[in-house]
């Protein structure tokens, strides 16, 4: 079905087509008036040929997080978006240039493009008959109109009569509805909506009972409240649509995962798997400069020396292999400060039945 259609033939015949493939949807579309869905049928004094099903998607999205509070707050919250709304439209309007808004200015350029594949019949001073694509339109520039009806509903020339208006060296801007023009415009912006005080500054009405108004008793209803809109019976669902390309947190590549990885799968020494991370994540091998936090744990990297085996000349290398060699304090007791795991108390020698002295 074709909702732009302008022609009440076209619409018929669309509607027509509707019936032979579902009766039941073409009874259901008839119970909705044709001037609320279909340009043909639309109000020619509107001057508007916008159609949209969706606005309350618009205007619960524009509102947001508003949606969900209470009323009072609410209501202020739309009144501050009005305000707001309407500078912002104003300053819009002073900084157009030319006397049509720009939207229609776009419009206008498209129409002088599409009227170069139309032929022109000149009839007289104001009337035309152009030809599209086989089909004779008839225009005239006098009472505005084109009978290919686009130019009745929006208010704006056709690509036929812009085809005319080029003939007679007009302007096409001149032939556009006032409603489009810049001064319009600013008319419709030129009030505001006047900042309103906060409740704590508004005027005490003692004559008003009761003086302090409480908020009603709220009832608590099982399960959590629902924050979502709530959706017609035959509206889809919203689908999360999820990217299909998938970044390896193995080697950083796209299209596959760490478990199907081939850096995985031809096992790859972890060093040079590191590397090859770290040239992928863009950090280069050279030698940074040491900024704050390098400085830093230089500092504890010092303060903390790395224990070692402290060895004294007469003895041999210590190995770490040998269990009880480790202990390499040989002349001392006590133990080397800092040797963290490779020192055993001397209980432990002593339960040996063995002088730590004498290792
Ligand atoms: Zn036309
Ligand atoms: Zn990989």
């Amino acid at each position: 079905m074709d909702v732009y259609e302008r022609q009440t033939k076209g619409f018929n015949f669309a509607l027509h087509k509707i019936k032979e493939l579902k009766p039941a949807a073409y009874d259901w579309l008839l119970k909705i008036p044709a001037e609320m869905w279909s340009r043909h049928a639309f109000d020619k004094r509107l001057k508007n040929d916008h159609v949209t099903n969706n606005i309350s998607e618009s205007f619960n999205h524009w509102v947001g997080d508003l949606r969900s509070k209470p009323v009072l707050t609410l209501v202020d919250g739309l009144r501050t978006k009005l305000m707001c709304r309407l500078q912002k439209r104003k300053l819009k309007g002073l900084k157009m240039s030319g006397d049509l808004v720009p939207n229609v200015v776009k419009e206008l350029n498209k129409i002088k493009e599409e009227s170069r594949k139309c032929h022109l019949l000149v009839a007289g001073e104001h009337e035309f008959e152009v030809q599209d694509q086989n089909i004779n339109y008839i225009v005239n520039l006098r009472t505005r109109t084109c009978n290919c009806r686009v130019w009745d509903v929006s208010g704006i020339p056709c690509k036929h009569a812009a085809l005319g208006i080029f003939h007679r060296r007009d302007s096409l801007e001149s032939f556009c509805d006032s409603r489009f023009s810049k001064e319009n415009y600013m008319k419709i912006y030129s009030y505001c909506i006047h900042p309103v005080p906060d409740p704590t500054f508004w005027p005490q009405d003692l004559e008003v009972e009761p003086t302090n108004l409480l908020p009603p008793i709220v009832r608590r209803m099982p399960g959590r409240p629902k924050k979502n809109r709530r959706k017609e019976p035959g509206e889809a669902p919203n689908v999360v649509r999820r990217s299909n390309m998938v970044r390896c947190k193995v080697c950083n590549d796209l299209g596959h995962n760490k478990r199907t990885c081939p850096v995985n799968q031809l096992d790859i020494p972890l060093a040079q798997l590191a590397s090859r991370k770290r040239k992928t994540k863009g950090s280069s091998s050279q030698p940074v400069a040491p900024t704050k936090q390098n400085k830093k744990t230089k500092a504890k990297s010092l303060s903390q020396p790395v224990p070692k085996p402290p060895i004294s000349s007469s003895q041999p290398l210590p190995n770490t292999e040998h269990g009880p060699s480790m202990h390499v304090a040989g002349s001392t007791s006590q133990p080397p400060s800092n040797s963290g795991a490779a020192y055993l108390p001397p209980s432990f020698w002593r339960g040996l039945g063995v002088s730590p002295q004498r290792i």
